[in-house]
């Protein structure tokens, strides 16, 4: 299960990683985590009802963060819980074991077992949608951290005292290149000069509806706005992948994620910059790659995770 603050993404996953029942319903977090509970048990007996089967155990990812120890989610702001006993739950409730992670560690595990970083023990998962997540398999393990938190590569500090992230921080990748800081440096430029946004602001009816897809398309139909947008947000993303590679030292990146999904001219671009900014040994030996499993990483690494968890308890 992949679950976010708008949705909930339910499979029955086999052990090759196939789908062989799926639901998708949206999530209601305006309500209270009572509904929520009780549209996961729901979509969990709809998915098992549908294919005539019965599951090992329901493993969940979810937009937060998780205490591995009690699979209590500690802080998820878009379901608006904090210490939400989420394993204790679902398994009193499902009757099944329950394995909880982080949304995005569990879509890079799904790409490292069934997806674009089959094979490979190191790599790195950027995914770069509303926010920006990601995932670090080092010598073939999920590093985690002290407290289960590793891999916010989003959070990473690409330009001191710079634009203000939802984090504390200012200045972060996510702050400049994800979905929502590329809407607002869109609308900026717009408001700034109304002429070149002409485009934009058609596409999106009014400028506080531009958002990142509106400039993929913008893009597309040869916008020079959206061009140097597009640029602008590609060197900012080489600029943190940069900081990466030298850190972890990957034989593989995978790039993923709804902003990359829309427009994957943004890859070469990356490439391009990386390869002449990052340590000569940082990148001899690394291959940058579209992830392969699209908006289902989630519920195929969330599947998998929680069977490597069930048969070799940590
Ligand atoms: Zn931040």
């Amino acid at each position: 299960m992949d679950l976010g603050g708008s949705k909930i993404e339910t499979a029955l996953v086999n052990t090759d990683g196939g789908i062989l029942a799926s639901h998708h319903r949206s999530t209601h977090p305006e309500k209270n985590p009572d509904k929520v509970i009780a549209d996961i048990v729901a979509s969990t007996k709809i998915c098992l009802r549908e294919a005539n089967q019965a599951a090992w155990g329901l493993g969940i990812g979810v937009a937060g963060q998780v205490d591995k120890l009690t699979g209590t989610v500690r802080f998820a702001p878009n379901l608006g819980w904090r210490n939400m006993p989420l394993r204790a739950r679902l398994e009193e409730a499902l009757g099944l074991p329950v394995v909880i992670n982080n949304d995005v560690r569990a879509a890079t595990w799904g790409e490292w077992r069934h997806g674009a970083g089959q094979g490979v023990d190191d790599l790195v998962c950027l995914f770069i949608g509303t926010g920006i997540g990601g995932g670090i398999i080092s010598g073939g393990c999920l590093l985690k951290g002290c407290y289960n938190s590793a891999g916010e590569l989003g959070h990473i500090t690409i330009i001191a005292s710079g634009r203000q992230c939802r984090c504390p921080n200012q200045g972060c990748l996510e702050a400049y290149a994800s979905g929502w800081a590329i809407a607002e440096r869109a609308q900026e430029a717009v408001r700034a000069d109304p002429r070149a946004g002409q485009t934009l602001v058609a596409l999106a009816d009014d400028i506080q509806h531009i958002s990142a897809a509106t400039i993929s398309r913008a893009y597309s139909d040869g916008d020079s706005l959206a061009l140097r947008l597009m640029e602008e947000t590609a060197q900012y993303l080489a600029a943190g992948v940069v900081g990466i590679v030298n850190a972890f030292n990957p034989c593989l990146l995978i790039l993923g994620g709804g902003v990359i999904q829309g427009l994957p001219e943004y890859i070469p671009l990356i490439e391009r910059s990386v390869r002449a900014n990052a340590l000569e040994t940082a990148v001899e030996h690394l291959r940058i790659v579209t992830a392969a499993l699209g908006n289902k990483a989630g519920v195929i690494g969330a599947a998998a995770l929680a069977r490597s968890k069930i048969e070799e308890p940590l």
